[in-house]
């Protein structure tokens, strides 16, 4: 690393003196999968308790030096954020809706007893990290080749602290990778698993907050599901095993035939997508009427049997919108009939990523 500076958006910067050879960059960038490859750089911003936020850094990406007593390594004290960076047809690059990530990751914090990152620094650090390594946001050839940078911000409790408190040092840090769409298979129809034994949250827990352990918790569900050859897996609520909550990292949205869009209410066991919340915005537009409510298992099973319920769709910022063909179950198959004209999903997706990459007006003010 070389020499060290202060940005203008108040990071230091202390920079790579070997950031990757463009050739090899550009390799990457043809074919960067999913959380492979990261970028020349990342930010770190220190807390503590005397002292609270300091001043931020952008440094080169490397190792973290972690206290083999701290807090997130027993007690799992962490919490992370998942947004992308979009780069348009004029070369500029733009997140969306970052704001609404820096809410939920000082919503997250608060439940899991870290402090509250402001959101002047949260958004100062995308800033400052794409702008430093722009480089590394691929350029979509066409429309239909969704890459972008994928940003991860997180925080951990650190220090040396093996009781079972708050940590009295804590690290945020924010990373990027190239990224090419989630789902392989190019946008066909996915198929679920419903976990029937694994609950992903309870009433009270974690489940509105991005922290690690719902996702270690998540896993083994996953397996399960890849074992009976689906993509991801769905849960339902931990009280009545009855009610739909949401995918592994995803939330679920059901079309009705007629053009009610229903999706799961925000319970507190649910993450808060910010994808989520922009359909329910784009469906009024789209001439849908967006409902938040309890839905149940039975009702997705008996309302695509009886032909009420004509598309199913999960969502999120990774894969944006992708269609579910089926939900499998220990016992029966609910399978979506295919869908006659253009699918309601589609046309949303469409209206989703053509305000993302710069294609549509953003009249809402949704990208920074
Ligand atoms: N639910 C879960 C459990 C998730 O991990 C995600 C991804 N962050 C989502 C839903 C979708 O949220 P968003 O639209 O903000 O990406």
């Amino acid at each position: 690393s070389g020499e060290v500076a202060v940005s203008t958006s108040g990071f230091e910067a202390r920079l790579a003196s070997n950031p990757l050879d463009a050739a090899l960059r550009n390799e990457i960038l043809a074919n960067p999968g999913f959380g492979r490859y990261f970028t020349d750089h990342m930010v770190h911003v220190r807390w503590t308790r005397a002292g609270g936020w300091q001043r931020g850094e952008i440094r080169p990406y490397g190792p973290l030096l972690i206290d083999p007593a701290s807090p997130v390594l027993h007690y799992g004290q962490e919490i992370f954020e998942g947004i992308k960076a979009y780069r348009h047809a004029d070369g500029s690059v733009w997140t969306f809706r970052p704001e609404k990530n820096a809410a939920r990751f000082r919503a997250s914090a608060r439940r899991l007893a870290l402090p509250e990152l402001d959101d002047e620094t949260f958004l100062g650090s995308l800033k400052t990290l794409v702008a430093q390594d722009v480089d590394w946001v691929p350029t979509p050839k066409n429309e239909a080749e969704e890459c972008s940078l994928y940003l991860r911000p997180f925080m951990i409790g650190n220090g040396k602290s093996l009781g079972v408190k708050p940590a009295a040092e804590v690290d945020y840090y924010l990373i990027a990778s190239p990224a090419a769409a989630y789902f392989k298979g190019g946008g066909k129809p996915v198929s679920i698993w419903l976990s029937q034994h694994y609950n992903r949250a309870a009433p009270g827990g974690t489940g509105f907050a991005k922290c690690g352990g719902n996702y270690a918790a998540s896993l083994l569900a996953q397996a399960e599901a890849e074992s009976h050859g689906c993509d991801q897996v769905a849960f339902l609520d931990a009280a009545e095993n009855k009610w739909i909550e949401e995918l592994g990292g995803m939330n679920l949205f059901f079309v009705y035939r007629d053009g009610r869009l229903v999706t799961p209410a925000l319970t507190g066991t649910i993450l808060e997508g910010v994808t989520r919340d922009s359909i329910l915005e784009l469906a009024r537009d789209a001439g849908l009427t967006p409902e938040e409510r309890p839905i149940s298992i039975d009702e997705w099973r008996d309302g695509v049997a009886n032909g009420d319920i004509v598309e199913v769709f999960a969502c999120g910022t990774a894969a944006v919108i992708t269609q579910i063909g089926q939900l499998v179950t220990e016992s029966d198959r609910i399978v979506t009939p295919p869908i006659e004209g253009e699918a309601v999903s589609a046309k949303l997706r469409k209206r989703l990523l053509d305000i993302q990459y710069g294609r549509s007006e953003d009249t809402r003010g949704w990208l920074m």
